[in-house]
């Protein structure tokens, strides 16, 4: 909302408009939300804050777009996934700096890992449909089956702030691939790059109504596109409580819905492990973006004979990552998303303490100078003497908060990490590798890594166990998603 006082530059502003039926558009209610930089704490743009009718003018133009694009030809549907990543890629610097500005993320992270993937996921399901092939099965000599996949109708997509372009992308290359349209949602935290993509579909001709972008509150917007009778897939990605209500307003309308939620990943160090390795891949896990990364290993499990070892080193290493402005290369954190985020972060630390942990790194917000004085910055936080009953190691807090929990062997290891109700990745280091195997048929997750931590392949099943979500993405699995089954039967006579 625009606050008071504050009025006279706020008009000035950029506004941040919805994208609907080909065209840039204020939202019907005609009033904005706050867009907030977390490196410095200040305003800098305006939000639509959209309400009910605004998504439902979107669907519409979705409902009628999909009867051409889901009869268009596949590669007419390529060609265009292709031209939006062509034009990321050529845009890319604004779309770093954009990201970073949004988030908070360093303008490094954003070089590396956001944008890049954003483009690769829109090149890699426009491919992909061109190989998705479907069933055929021979009862006998006279009776054959075949089997379609067809494209649903719209599709609703909401996506979280963490990874904000390369989630959006991640949802929508599938879903419009598949033939189907889209109203989608990003976080109302982080909308920038949604916006600047689609300035994109305008320039490359995207037909209009084939995708639709609704700004705006999640409890108003995306609850809107959930509940909307006309919306007939829901792909979500974000945190396991707005899974829950999402899950119980699709499940009675009966609506193809994929939940990838939140998680609180193990990450197990045995006393075999290649300690540098097992370092460079904790301290990753740990504190990149921020800490958070749905992915990120948050639950440290140390075997105990190196447990005083490995700590120390660990210390070290983090003690030496530098936290401040995203625009320094050097820094390896930028700043959290929101206020509220940090401040939610904070009070989780103080929590643990309350609980009996012993903070031994960081703990505290870090404040910068200058200009960046009221960024949203937190020292990367080590914690231990915890159980793993704990809230903090049950709840997960999404920000550079870790916890060092000792273990005695294997089958000890495997029931701490078993013991949360999230399943949604583990890493494990050993270089043991029968052991390596075993652990990870024991692990209740979607996803483990050995020796390693979020290396991606784009073609993997992804996607939790338990309160970490329902279905899998990745490769042909987002394809099926996105499509109807049908198959046709066929008798000769
Ligand atoms: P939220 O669940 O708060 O929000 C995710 C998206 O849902 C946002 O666009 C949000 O809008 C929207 N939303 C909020 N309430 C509703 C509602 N009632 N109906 C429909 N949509 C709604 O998650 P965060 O954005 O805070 O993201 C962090 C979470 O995402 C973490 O728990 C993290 O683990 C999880 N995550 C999971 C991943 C996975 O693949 N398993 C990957 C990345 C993150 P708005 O923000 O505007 O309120």
């Amino acid at each position: 909302m625009l606050l008071t006082g504050e009025e006279p530059l706020l008009y000035k502003m950029k506004k941040i408009q919805n994208y609907i039926n080909g065209k840039l558009i204020s939202p019907n209610s005609n009033s904005y939300i706050n867009n907030y930089d977390p490196s410095n704490g200040k305003i800098y743009s305006l939000i639509p804050n959209s309400n009910e009718k605004d998504v439902d003018i979107a669907v519409k133009a979705a409902k009628k777009a999909f009867i051409s694009w889901s009869k268009s030809n596949k590669e007419v549907r390529m060609n265009f996934l292709i031209a939006m990543a062509d034009e990321i890629e050529k845009q890319k610097l604004k779309f770093i700096k954009a990201e970073s500005r949004d988030n908070g993320k360093p303008e490094w992270l954003a070089e590396k890992v956001d944008i890049p993937r954003s483009s690769a996921n829109l090149k890699f399901f426009a491919r992909a449909i061109l190989h998705y092939g479907s069933e055929f099965h021979e009862t006998n000599e006279s009776v054959m089956n075949y089997t379609l996949k067809q494209p649903i109708g719209v599709a609703g997509c909401i996506s979280p702030w963490n990874l904000p372009l390369y989630l959006f992308t991640w949802k929508i290359a599938p879903a419009l691939a598949t033939g189907n349209t889209v109203v989608a949602k990003p976080s109302e935290l982080t909308p920038m790059t949604a916006y600047m993509l689609s300035k994109i579909c305008i320039k490359i001709g995207l037909p209009k109504g084939v995708l639709n972008i609704v700004h705006g509150y999640g409890n108003i917007v995306g609850e809107a596109i959930t509940k909307h009778d006309d919306v007939s897939i829901i792909s979500f990605t974000g945190g396991t409580e707005t899974g829950k209500k999402i899950a119980k307003n699709t499940s009675t309308l009966f609506k193809k819905t994929s939940l990838e939620l939140g998680g609180k990943n193990p990450n197990i160090i045995f006393k075999d492990a290649n300690i540098n390795l097992a370092l460079e891949y904790t301290i990753k896990a740990s504190f990149l973006n921020q800490g958070q990364i749905c992915l990120c290993g948050s639950r440290i499990f140390i075997q105990k004979k190196i447990y005083n070892k490995f700590k120390k080193l660990l210390i070290k290493k983090a003690s030496a990552l530098k936290v401040g402005d995203p625009k320094e290369k050097n820094n390896f954190l930028g700043a959290v998303v929101s206020k509220n985020h940090m401040e939610k972060i904070l009070k989780k630390i103080k929590t643990a303490k309350k609980e009996g942990g012993k903070v031994l790194l960081g703990g505290t917000r870090k404040f910068l100078k200058g200009d960046l004085k009221n960024g949203y910055y937190i020292n990367p936080t080590i914690i231990e003497n915890l159980d793993n009953n704990s809230s903090i190691n049950q709840e997960e807090i999404f920000g550079p908060v870790v916890t060092l929990m000792p273990f005695e062997d294997e089958k000890e290891v495997v029931k701490y990490a078993n013991a949360t109700k999230y399943g949604l990745s583990a890493s494990i280091f050993t270089q043991d590798i029968d052991k390596a195997h075993r652990v990870s048929k024991k692990i209740d997750c979607g996803i483990i890594w050995i020796n390693s931590w979020m290396i991606r392949d784009l073609r993997i099943p992804f996607g939790g166990m338990k309160q970490s979500g329902l279905g899998r993405e990745g490769g042909f699995r987002s394809l099926d998603f996105f499509t109807e089954t049908k198959n046709v039967c066929l008798k000769l006579n």
